[in-house]
């Protein structure tokens, strides 16, 4: 019962710092058996990188128990777009028209709408994935007007072994100039100062599951 400790502790801190943020709790290549505690406790949000592992995951527990959410905070490849659209309730890595383009189609070909953040690579860093600073109002404006996509903030993963005050910032910045509320930032490492700057989902993994 490790895990469900390591939970508790970690949501009381969280909870502390700002009991409205929302503790997205990443699974991935964790096993089911580690995770169950937290189903059974009633942990609802759950986050995955991959499409295929996230099915082989999730796709039985979620018909018997609608109430859980999953969320996609990997990278989503235009092919296997179409088995993202089917499992996950949130994409936080919305990050070019090309994919935009192809969950529009999906929607309108279905009941289900998903709630999308729009990653921001808020350190300009070429390996990483997102939509440039510069480049994220036109995108906005994009996926809300043409495409109809229900864009719910933005997400970002700040440049690594820096103070990522100052890209947290930014983000807040650039979604409150686009009317976007929430805001998908904070790890392990680094949920506190992200929620100290407007964080409302932090996404954390190892500080609940160890390092794997
Ligand atoms: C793995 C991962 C996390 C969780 O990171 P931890 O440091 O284990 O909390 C959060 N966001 C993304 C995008 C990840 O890939």
């Amino acid at each position: 019962m490790l895990v469900l400790k390591n939970y508790l502790k970690t949501r009381d801190l969280i909870n502390k710092i700002n009991i409205n943020t929302k503790i997205v709790v990443v699974t991935k290549n964790f096993s089911l058996e580690s995770i169950k505690p937290l189903i059974d406790f009633g942990h609802l949000d759950f986050a995955e990188n991959k499409v295929q592992e996230a099915t082989n995951k999730w796709a039985n527990l979620i018909i018997l128990n609608p109430l859980l959410k999953l969320h996609m905070i990997g990278k989503v490849q235009s092919n296997k777009a179409k088995d993202a659209f089917k499992i996950f309730h949130y994409i936080h890595t919305l990050d070019n028209e090309k994919l935009a383009q192809i969950f529009s189609k999906l929607e309108e070909n279905s009941t289900k709408k998903i709630r999308y953040f729009i990653q921001v690579n808020v350190g300009n860093e070429p390996q990483k994935s997102g939509i440039s600073i510069d480049k994220v109002h036109q995108f906005i404006k994009y996926c809300i007007n043409d495409l109809k996509l229900n864009i719910y903030g933005l997400m970002c993963i700040p440049p690594d072994k820096v103070d990522p005050t100052q890209y947290f910032i930014s983000l807040l910045k650039v979604a409150k100039a686009n009317n976007l509320i929430e805001l998908s930032m904070g790890m392990s490492n680094d949920y506190e100062c992200a929620i100290n700057n407007g964080a409302t989902f932090v996404r954390i993994g190892s500080k609940i599951f160890g390092d794997n």
